[in-house]
């Protein structure tokens, strides 16, 4: 392909509960495997955000490291936003989904303010939200099941005119309550799914990569045989649907679309 795709990778020594660094060596694998040149960046507390990056990449992380990131984060509020109306991708996991929000209140009834790249607020609550997830995802080019794990205390709500990333059919996702799980808008991405989620989940990997690569629209990409991680994919579904004590049905849904 001959392309080179750029990826930030922001506060990785904070952010990276449940392996969420996995997306990081997924991104760049999958890239790699198809002849693409690949940068890697970090940026962390007190740096300056690179800009005109193609892919920005944020994990989860407890309420302690995510205060000292929220503050950090604020001086990177407009040129975050800069970068995704520019079509460049951001995807951000659990506490770094919450910091794209409007506000994170702590557990400890601190309002953090967000980035405010999604229409989303978040409230520290109980009981935390732990177990295996099952989703189904919609975007506006394709979807297809979602799994993960989840592991928080907050519980997201969309504002009205946030759509979801998905609809949860096992686990408890943005809030327990409204079965919506993960939010989408334009490119930017969130969602409170660890695993970590993208190797579970190539065709979300791929959907960001061909979105990264072509700024907003997405680029077709070679396939890959993805054998390992489609049965990675079955088992993780069957352990979401169990742990709710539900049967899988018997035939998982397939992608809709690869980009
Ligand atoms: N501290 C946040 C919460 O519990 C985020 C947790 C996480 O990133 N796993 O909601």
């Amino acid at each position: 392909m001959g392309a080179r795709l750029r990826i930030c990778h922001l506060y990785p020594e904070l952010l990276g509960l449940y392996g969420d660094g996995g997306n990081l060596l997924c991104l760049v694998s999958r890239a790699r495997w198809r002849g693409l040149e690949v940068d890697v960046e970090e940026a962390s507390l007190g740096d300056t955000l690179p800009s005109g990056r193609d892919l920005y990449l944020l994990g989860g992380g407890q309420d302690r490291q995510q205060r000292a990131v929220f503050a950090d984060a604020l001086r990177t509020k407009a040129g975050l936003a800069e970068e995704a109306a520019r079509g460049a991708v951001v995807f951000a996991v659990c506490a770094g989904y919450q910091l794209l929000g409007e506000f994170y209140v702590t557990a400890a009834g601190e309002e953090l303010p967000g980035l405010g790249l999604l229409h989303a607020t978040t409230l520290a609550g109980s009981p935390r939200l732990i177990g295996d997830v099952y989703a189904e995802a919609s975007t506006p080019w394709g979807g297809g099941p979602l799994v993960g794990f989840e592991n928080h205390g907050g519980r997201t709500r969309l504002g009205p005119e946030l759509s979801p990333l998905a609809r949860v059919i096992a686990g408890a996702g943005n809030n327990g309550e409204d079965g919506t799980e993960g939010a989408l808008a334009g490119t930017v991405f969130g969602t409170y799914l660890h695993g970590p989620v993208l190797p579970k989940n190539p065709w979300l990997a791929d959907l960001l990569l061909s979105l990264a690569l072509g700024r907003g629209e997405p680029v077709p990409l070679d396939p890959l045989p993805d054998r390992e991680e489609a049965s990675a994919a079955t088992r993780a579904r069957a352990l979401a649907l169990a742990r709710r004590g539900r049967k899988a049905p018997a035939a998982p849904s397939r992608p809709t679309r690869r980009p």
